[in-house]
């Protein structure tokens, strides 16, 4: 069982994404098991500190290492963990490639910044790998963090009943995924592509790849280059 570890000062944040659909019933199959750790458990028992002013000067508080390390420790000392990765917009941005990688890997623990995000010696000294979901901020790396578990999580074999239907989604071979349809075949006289209701398995995947390849030539050029 893989064992994914997210600490943040806000876990309630996160805590609904991982309680339905496909995350609820890989947590419910027993194939992944998600703890989440409130960073304030991990402050100075008399201030419950865990941010404080940036030195230098400037606005914005700063989450403190202190806490932090005291956290990840705690959750090392119990078992062993393959990634530390911090969830941060100035990092490389999370694609299929990565949440393959990830999805094999173990143990992770998950840091979620917020604020103006952690002391820089937490990212040189405590985290090993760092993930954007994108070029935009957002106020927490809750969200993030939860994009980051579903894209992995989905990967694990055996979470997906049908194997075979992560390996056509898009991305997964280096391609977008091909158009999808279902009932009615006739929708206000808006119709279904015949080809679909042939019953020619051969004709239907060849138009699958070719409708693949056209949307990704025009949405995503750069896949071909
Ligand atoms: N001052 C930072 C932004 C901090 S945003 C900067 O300018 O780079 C606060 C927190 O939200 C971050 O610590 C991070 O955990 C999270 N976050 C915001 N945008 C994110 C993104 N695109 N991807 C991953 N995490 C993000």
């Amino acid at each position: 069982m893989v064992r994914i570890d997210i600490i943040s000062v806000l876990p309630k944040l996160i805590e609904s994404p991982f309680n339905a659909s496909i995350i609820k019933r890989a947590i419910e199959k027993k194939i992944v098991e998600i703890h989440f750790h409130d960073l304030k458990d991990y402050a100075n028992k008399r201030r419950k500190q865990v941010d404080d002013y940036q030195f230098g000067g400037g606005s914005g508080m700063v989450m403190m290492i202190e806490p932090i390390k005291k956290c990840i420790d705690n959750l090392k000392n119990q078992r062993d963990y393959k990634e530390v990765i911090y969830m941060t917009p100035d990092a490389e941005i999370l694609n299929q490639k990565i949440a393959n990688k990830l999805s094999i890997k173990g143990n992770l623990i998950i840091l979620c910044g917020h604020y103006k995000g952690v002391d820089q010696r937490v990212r040189d000294n405590l985290v090993t790998m760092e993930i954007s979901i994108g070029d935009y901020v957002l106020s927490g790396g809750e969200l993030p963090a939860a994009v980051l578990c579903d894209s992995i999580i989905r990967l694990i074999p055996g979470v997906l009943g049908n194997e075979t239907s992560a390996l056509t989604d898009s991305f997964q071979d280096g391609i977008l995924a091909p158009p999808v349809y279902t009932r009615p075949a006739n929708f206000e006289n808006i119709n279904v592509p015949q080809i679909l209701l042939s019953g020619d398995k051969a004709k239907i995947d060849k138009w699958r790849e070719e409708k693949a390849i056209e949307r990704t030539k025009k949405i995503r050029p750069n896949f071909f280059n």
